[in-house]
């Protein structure tokens, strides 16, 4: 049963962990959901609703950052996303639980997830929002990207009717530090839609090689501009991501040649990325690439001029030339692993 406390303003978060971790995004939403309710200037609530397997101890950990409570539902049925089974659990937890609104970090599930929720509650789904702005008075606005980038757009809508969805886009979500020693209080939930009563299952899941993840996902980012050259001269970038295990990117020129496909573009008209490692080859670091990627945890740029401006951002910075390093960064990380 929910206690009082959570009838008003409670604001959700979603999680959906892999392998039992919970993502960085979640602790970026946390923040978020604090805001809005400081914002307010309201008694609220922040409750995250994990979906999928996780340790109580990593759960009980969310209070530290401002989560008040959890709500985890876990069983075997739960360990990989599955659109309908996902988005109808969370339907039944939203009419019996009643939050205020509903945040999840955008990637291909919760693009997924999302649409499919708002459609069950029959409320508003705002897809990729930078900033969000909730009234006292119920009406709310976000503002978020479009026409790839360069132009943004604000959305109205009424926060107080129905649990409006909201996915935002992680590149804008912060990297909070955990501010207290409280524990968040964790509720079991068990899943309670049986399989006969889904329309869809899923009869495989594959894993995708690094090198094809989608850019907003990787851990790892080996990004090839003007420097490495087009065609075969940039096969270089990939035989280095499939050496470490990361996400091959590119910039504008690269996208524009035709050597890579859009969806491997960083920058403002491209993906916001935000890997643990980013290896920049042949890029100058103008300022509509490095917005894209200035959440990378760690940023190593190869360049032949030194005063490129993405040394500015380099933790590692290496001069020279991309066509005689990488041949050899390759070679010695081959001999090291089988070392
Ligand atoms: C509205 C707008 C939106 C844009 N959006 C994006 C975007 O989303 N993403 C994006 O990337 N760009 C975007 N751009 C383009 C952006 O301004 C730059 O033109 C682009 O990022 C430059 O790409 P680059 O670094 O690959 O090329 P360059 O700027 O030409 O840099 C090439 C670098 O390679 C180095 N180099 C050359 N040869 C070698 C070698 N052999 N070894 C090592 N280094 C070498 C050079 O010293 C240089 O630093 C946008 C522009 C506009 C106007």
């Amino acid at each position: 049963m929910q206690s009082d406390i959570f009838k008003y303003r409670d604001v959700w978060l979603v999680s959906l962990p892999r392998e039992g971790v919970i993502e960085d995004s979640v602790y970026g939403l946390i923040a978020e959901a604090r805001r809005q309710i400081d914002e307010l200037a309201a008694e609220g609530t922040v409750t995250a609703v994990v979906m999928g397997p996780a340790t109580d101890t990593d759960l009980a950990e969310l209070g530290a950052y401002g989560v008040n409570r959890v709500l985890h539902l876990t069983d075997e049925r739960m360990a990989h996303y599955h659109g309908e089974r996902f988005a109808g659990e969370l339907r039944l937890m939203v009419k019996e639980y009643n939050p205020a609104c509903i945040f999840m970090a955008q990637t291909a599930e919760t693009d997924d997830l999302g649409p499919r929720l708002a459609a069950l509650s029959v409320t508003d789904f705002i897809r990729r929002a930078m900033d969000l702005k909730m009234g006292a008075d119920g009406n709310a606005s976000a503002i978020r990207p479009v026409a790839n980038g360069y132009l943004f757009e604000e959305v109205c809508f009424e926060w107080q009717k129905g649990a409006p969805v909201i996915s935002w886009l992680p590149s804008v979500l912060l990297d909070p530090q955990p501010d207290s020693e409280a524990k968040a209080r964790i509720i079991k939930v068990s899943p309670s839609l049986a399989p006969e009563n889904l329309k869809t299952k899923i009869t495989d899941v594959t894993a995708a090689a690094p090198e094809d993840l989608d850019l907003e996902e990787a851990d790892i980012i080996v990004a090839g501009g003007r420097g490495v050259g087009k065609g075969e001269a940039f096969d270089i970038i990939h035989d280095l991501a499939r050496a470490i295990g990361g996400t091959v990117g590119g910039t504008r020129p690269i996208i524009d040649w035709g050597t890579l496909p859009y969806q491997r573009q960083i920058g403002q008209t491209g993906k916001y990325v935000s890997p643990r490692l980013i290896i920049n080859c042949g890029i100058s670091g103008a300022n509509e690439y490095t917005a894209g990627m200035e959440k990378a945890q760690q940023v190593i740029a190869i360049d032949l001029n030194p005063r490129a401006r993405i040394f500015r951002f380099a933790d590692l910075g290496v001069q020279g030339d991309v066509s005689e390093l990488l041949p050899l960064l390759i070679e010695r990380i081959e001999e090291l692993k089988t070392a």
